[in-house]
């Protein structure tokens, strides 16, 4: 590639996105001044709900190593505003970071239900690895575990609390466990998997209510039941960390609204990557969403530092194949492409009869129009390599080209 004129390059976030591009951009040749901004030091963040929580792992464990690419890494800074017109970002303490080439890689922050006092002895989110380590230390005293939120990061925490031997109840307003990230049909069957576990759910219900009783925490339900708690965590979902952009005239509704290429509209010389960056991923559709896996804000990191370095010529769609693992008690899930609970569903047990089917194993194929878009499996590891390489098979050129004209053209919706 043949290197722009860019002289000063600023990356926002020192997540897996932020990282990456920062890395991508030296290896890519930029040899001009990198300066990296964080508000913490690079983490794995996938342990919080994982090793951290289990005790497998300490804070130490999961710490990054710093990256071998020189950089100008400036932690406990938190950017608090851009002006796109003068190029510049302004952090907390009042420095200001000129730039001609800017990476926005600030992540998501936690969905908290208004007015509940988070950070209360008991009472916590589990999003940082600070997160993680209080509520590890608060589980040794703790009974019964309440988590709000059955996705991904909920379930992981039920499992390791389970795991410790205390009982554990998720809540969720959904019909199933994991529902987005694995559609109904497979969702309900690591439900009952999850239950046969010793895991209790209240499915179907929101929290109305937050409070203490008792030296415990009191949730009312809104079919009026109650349940108390020596723990609560929160894990009800994610919002993009826009807020510092509010003023910089770029489209944040859920996310900051990026072109194929990861080039942020409404400026010059910005780029975004990772969960906050809302983009159109041609490999599936025209429609923008955003990803919100650790694989591909790595391979968006690296995708927006190769957009941010051509300049404006032509590159590649970003066209990546979503896809994450986890282990919940005994069972591993992989998941791949895009999981949408509308699309059709084939369901293959790997062994017919079992009344444990997710444990038996199985492997859900989700089709679009007749197109295989998505694909979850269930302690089926082997079922799940094979099957993933229809989906890896690069999409026909011709097929982007069309979704990526059909893009620019506009014939495409935006659905909130
Ligand atoms: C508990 C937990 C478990 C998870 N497990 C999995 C998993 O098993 N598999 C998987 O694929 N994904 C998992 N994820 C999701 C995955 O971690 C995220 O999708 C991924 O970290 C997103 O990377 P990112 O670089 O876009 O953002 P982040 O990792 O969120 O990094 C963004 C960084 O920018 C910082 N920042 C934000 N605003 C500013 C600002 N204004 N100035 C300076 N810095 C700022 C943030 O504090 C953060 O450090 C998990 C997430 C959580 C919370």
């Amino acid at each position: 590639m043949t290197l722009g004129w860019r002289d000063r390059i600023v990356v926002v976030g020192t997540g897996p996105a932020g990282m990456a591009a920062a890395d991508e951009l030296r290896r890519l040749g930029f040899t001009g001044e990198l300066t990296v901004l964080g508000d913490e030091a690079p983490y794995d963040r996938p342990a919080c709900s994982k090793g951290v929580l289990s005790g497998h792992q300490k804070p130490s464990d999961v710490r990054l190593p710093a990256s071998e690419a020189p950089m100008d890494l400036r932690l406990g800074r938190r950017a608090v505003h851009l002006d796109p017109q003068n190029q510049v970002v302004i952090t907390d303490n009042d420095e200001a970071f000129q730039y001609d080439g800017l990476v926005i890689a600030t992540g998501a922050a936690p969905v908290v239900p208004a007015g509940w006092p988070i950070g209360e002895p008991g009472l916590h989110t589990l999003h940082t690895l600070d997160d993680a380590w209080a509520v590890r230390q608060e589980l040794y005293h703790a009974d019964r575990v309440a988590i709000v939120g059955g996705g991904l990061t909920g379930c992981e925490a039920a499992c390791a609390v389970r795991g410790l031997a205390r009982r554990a109840i998720i809540i969720d307003s959904k019909p199933t466990l994991m529902y987005r990230a694995l559609g109904e049909t497979v969702g309900a069957l690591v439900t009952e998997a999850h239950r046969a576990y010793g895991i209790e759910t209240r499915l179907g219900r929101r929290v109305a209510e937050v409070d203490r009783c008792r030296n415990r925490w009191r949730l009312t339900l809104d079919d009026g039941e109650y349940i108390a708690a020596d723990l609560v965590l929160v894990t009800a979902g994610e919002r993009p960390y826009t807020d510092w952009l509010a003023e910089a005239g770029v489209d944040i509704r859920d996310g900051i609204r990026c072109d194929e290429n990861l080039r942020v509209y409404g400026t010059r010389d910005v780029v975004a990557a990772g969960v906050v960056a809302r983009w159109p991923n041609l490999r599936f559709s025209t429609r923008e969403t955003r990803c919100g896996q650790w694989i591909a804000a790595l391979e968006q990191g690296r995708a927006a530092a190769g957009s941010l370095l051509a300049d404006d010529r032509p590159v590649p769609p970003v066209t990546l194949l979503p896809r994450f693992w986890s282990q919940q008690a005994d069972l591993r899930i992989q998941a791949c492409g895009v999981i949408d609970p509308r699309a059709d569903v084939a369901l293959t047990r790997l062994r017919p009869g079992r009344r444990d089917a997710a444990r038996s194993g199985l492997l859900a194929t989700f089709y679009r129009d007749g197109v295989m878009n998505g694909l979850v499996a269930v302690n089926a590891p082997h079922a799940f390599t094979s099957s993933t390489r229809a989906l890896l098979q690069d999409v026909p050129h011709d097929v982007i080209h069309q979704r990526a004209v059909d893009y620019a053209t506009g014939e495409y919706s935006y659905s909130a």
